[in-house]
C-alpha cells in the first residue's frame, strides 16, 4: 500500500503517521521526493483500512500496490536511487542517471601479471570498477574453478594498484569473511534464487550486483532484489546478461526489452553484461551500444590480453585495443542520449 502525502507536511508530522502505521504492525518505507512524500507500506496490510487513511488530513492519495515486490517497486520510491561505491581517491563511482558506469575485466581471476595488466588497461580506457571472478560457477566440476581466496587477494591487490573498485561472485555465506574488501558482491546467474544467500546478503551492509537467472522471468528477478531489500539493503544493481530460448547462435538471447521495463518497474539501476549474453567478443560492441540506448546505466564487460588462452569465456573476451575502440564509440552514444560516461 502506498500513502501519498499532501504537499508541504512537516517531518514531525510524517512521523507521527509513520509510527501510528507501524504500530498497526507493517513496515514503512519513507521516500522524499522534491514535491512529494510518500510512505511504502510492507508487510501485511489486510488489517488497514484504505479509508479512514484517506480521511486523514495528511493524506493525499492511498494505493494498493498490486505487485508482489514492494520496497523494489517504483511505486514506492519515484525517484530513481544511486548506489555510490567510494574509492580510495577522488569521487565515488555512481550507477544510476546520469551516469554510463563502465564494468571491465576478465571473468576469472588468472595471475597478479594477467589481472593488474589487464586492470591498468581498462581504467585507462575509461573503465571505473575491474570485474574478476575467483569463485567461479562453472558447469563442469573438471573446468576451472577459479583461484579462490588467492583470487580475492590478487583482486585487492590490483585495486590498490590502480584505485578501481572491484567487483567479484560469491557462491556461498561460506565465503562471505573472505569479501569484507570487496566493493560490490556479484551474485551470479545461477545464485539467483538461492534465498538463503539472498537473505543473508540483506544484512551484509554492500551493494550488490544481483543478475538475472538463466531462465528467470523479470519479475523474479525483481523478487530476487525485493529478498535483499526486505533484510534491509537497498544497495543493489539489476543485470540482464541474456536469457536462455531456443536459438543458439550466440549463447544466450539478450533480452534488451528487460532494460526500459525494469526501469518503468523499478527505481533500482540496471546494467547489461554484453559478453555473457552473446558469448561472442565481435557482438560486444553492437550490443553495448544497443544497451546504452535501450535505456541502462552501465554495462560489465568482459577484457583479456589474451582471449585465446583464457582459462574461461575467452571466446566472448574482447582485448584492452577492442576495449579501447569500444569506449570511443560508445562516449559518442552517451552525449547523443545524454549520459555521463
Ligand atoms: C560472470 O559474470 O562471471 C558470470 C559467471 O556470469 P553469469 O552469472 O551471468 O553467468
Ligand atoms: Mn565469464
Amino acid at each position: 500500500m502506498i500513502v501519498v502525502l499532501k504537499h508541504g507536511i512537516k517531518k514531525e508530522e510524517v512521523d507521527e503517521l509513520a509510527t501510528h502505521l507501524k504500530s498497526l504492525g507493517v513496515g514503512i518505507h519513507e521516500s522524499f521526493g522534491e514535491n512529494t512524500a510518500i510512505l511504502g507500506l510492507v508487510g501485511d496490510t489486510s488489517g488497514i483500512d484504505a479509508e479512514s487513511l484517506r480521511a486523514n488530513h495528511l493524506v493525499e492519495r492511498v494505493m494498493r500496490v498490486q505487485e508482489p515486490y514492494k520496497m523494489a517497486n517504483r511505486k514506492f520510491h519515484p525517484d530513481d536511487t544511486l548506489v555510490h561505491i567510494p574509492t580510495a581517491e577522488g569521487p565515488d563511482v555512481v550507477f544510476g542517471a546520469p551516469n554510463f558506469t563502465i564494468i571491465a575485466g576478465p571473468c576469472s581471476v588468472e595471475s597478479r601479471d594477467q589481472l593488474t595488466g589487464i586492470a591498468r588497461a581498462v581504467k585507462l580506457s575509461g573503465a571505473r570498477m575491474l570485474r574478476g571472478g575467483a569463485f567461479k560457477p562453472r558447469t563442469s566440476p573438471y573446468s576451472f574453478q577459479g583461484m579462490g581466496c588467492e583470487g580475492i587477494d590478487l583482486l585487492l591487490e590490483a585495486k590498490r594498484a590502480t584505485g578501481l573498485p572491484i567487483v567479484t561472485e560469491l557462491m556461498s555465506v561460506k565465503q562471505l569473511e573472505l569479501f569484507d574488501n570487496v566493493d560490490i558482491i556479484q551474485i551470479g546467474a545461477r545464485n539467483m534464487q538461492n534465498f538463503d544467500l539472498l537473505k543473508e546478503l540483506g544484512h551484509c551492509g554492500k551493494p550488490i550486483l544481483l543478475k538475472r537467472g538463466l531462465a528467470n522471468t523479470a519479475k523474479e528477478l525483481l523478487m530476487s532484489a525485493e529478498y535483499i531489500m526486505a533484510g534491509g539493503n537497498e544497495n543493489i544493481i539489476l543485470c540482464e546478461r541474456g536469457i536462455r530460448s531456443f536459438d543458439n547462435f550466440t549463447r544466450n538471447v539478450l533480452d534488451l526489452s528487460v532494460v526500459p521495463f525494469l526501469k518503468r518497474e523499478t527505481h533500482l539501476p540496471v546494467i547489461v553484461d554484453p559478453s555473457h549474453a552473446t558469448g561472442c567478443a565481435w557482438m560486444v560492441e553492437p550490443m553495448a551500444k544497443a544497451a546504452l540506448a535501450a535505456g541502462a546505466d552501465g554495462i560489465i564487460v568482459e577484457v583479456h590480453n589474451n582471449p585465446e588462452r583464457a582459462l574461461c569465456d575467452g571466446e566472448q573476451s574482447i582485448t584492452p585495443a577492442q576495449f579501447e575502440a569500444l569506449m570511443k564509440k560508445l562516449r559518442k552514444y552517451a552525449a547523443i542520449e545524454d549520459k555521463d560516461l
